[in-house]
């Protein structure tokens, strides 16, 4: 196995690739083979060889007929599911790595009704592993503050929720339906920074780095917002807004440059047409691929969009079809999810 090393600036990491597989269908085929898939996610849990996941010693002894290692200092035994997004699931990981190649790889989602037809799962199951997997695409490493270059950032916020509608008009008209729809919600609100029935989600987008950070947030109120950028945007930057008034009196840390939405969509530089594209795409795949989702689920959603939206080809970083699978891939471990966890009858664990 060659490392190859992403070279994206925000998110390096290492992944080992493998020579095989390129397309769904050889994934579909490489991964029918049950110890084929135990090594795969082996060796991206372990790059640097199996360790016990209960006293972390090295070189546990692997039980062939029994697909599990027992580790030579504490004894226990575990399989390669302990531990991460696949345990205690009684679906094989022959179904679960297909699963993740379409999830990671379908520029528009993929429905559990999809998963369910085909892998042969029930729809529910299938569900359940897709709540799982988007978990595994979780890399919500904010810490890093974005901008501080020439570049700049574009920051804007949308509402998810409510009826899907327009789904068949064209995509520039459902951006210019969803650009007045907020921009005379804006000009309108000077509350609660809420909208009935809806989820406020906030974007920020590094055009020098062309990553994207979108959360959840309770509000739209000028400190909620502020507070957010603050927190995520290096002091100096160039920042590109709509006029919303959530966004004055960022000139004391920033340069603030805004454009009118009533009257305009781009002047110059001035825009914040990257963060609207993936509105637009995300707003698309919630109702269609995915029918309704609740204000819960809605950070998982995120993290899927995030995921295949940072991680997509471009000149800079042309990573393909497997490259993203295996980088999903290494995300598996030391997250769990449960079906009481995701039904919402206890607070999610996983940080
Ligand atoms: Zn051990």
């Amino acid at each position: 196995m060659v490392k190859i090393y992403l070279t994206n600036p925000i998110q390096e990491r290492t992944v080992v690739s493998m020579k095989e597989p390129k397309t769904l269908q050889q994934a579909i085929q490489y991964f029918s083979d049950e110890q084929t898939c135990i090594d795969a996610v082996a060796a991206m849990r372990w790059p640097n060889g199996v360790l016990c996941v209960f006293c972390e010693a090295d070189k546990p002894y692997y039980l062939q007929t029994q697909k599990r290692w027992k580790c030579r200092k504490c004894r226990k035994q575990f399989s390669v599911k302990v531990n991460s997004i696949f345990e205690d699931s009684p679906i094989a990981l022959t179904k679960w790595l297909p699963a993740l190649w379409l999830l990671v790889n379908c520029k528009n989602g993929v429905s559990s009704y999809e998963i369910s037809r085909d892998l042969g799962v029930t729809q529910k199951s299938a569900w359940f592993m897709l709540q799982r997997l988007r978990l595994a695409l979780n890399n919500r490493d904010f810490s890093a503050k974005m901008g501080g270059n020439e570049g700049g950032v574009e920051v804007d916020e949308t509402f998810v929720g409510g009826k899907g509608k327009n789904m068949h008009r064209s995509r520039k008209l459902e951006l210019v339906r969803m650009r007045s729809e907020v921009a005379n919600w804006k000009a309108q609100s000077k509350g609660s920074g809420r909208y009935p029935n809806k989820t406020a989600v906030m974007g920020i987008f590094d055009r020098e780095s062309r990553q994207i950070r979108a959360k959840v947030v309770p509000n739209v109120r000028r400190e909620t917002l502020q507070a957010e950028i603050l927190n995520s945007v290096e002091h100096g930057s160039r920042i590109y807004t709509d006029q919303a008034v959530a966004y004055d009196s960022l000139r004391e840390q920033y340069i603030h440059e805004t454009v009118n939405h009533v009257e305009e969509y781009v002047r110059g530089q001035v825009h914040t047409n990257c963060l609207e594209n993936f509105w637009s795409l995300m707003k698309r795949n919630l109702a269609g691929t995915y029918v309704c989702v609740e204000p819960f689920h809605l950070d998982r959603y995120l993290d899927e969009q995030m995921f295949r939206f940072n991680n997509r080809a471009t000149k800079d970083n042309p990573l393909t079809d497997t490259d993203r699978f295996l980088l999903a891939l290494s995300q598996v471990a030391n997250k769990r999810l449960t079906y009481a966890e995701l039904t919402g009858k206890t607070a999610t664990t996983q940080a």
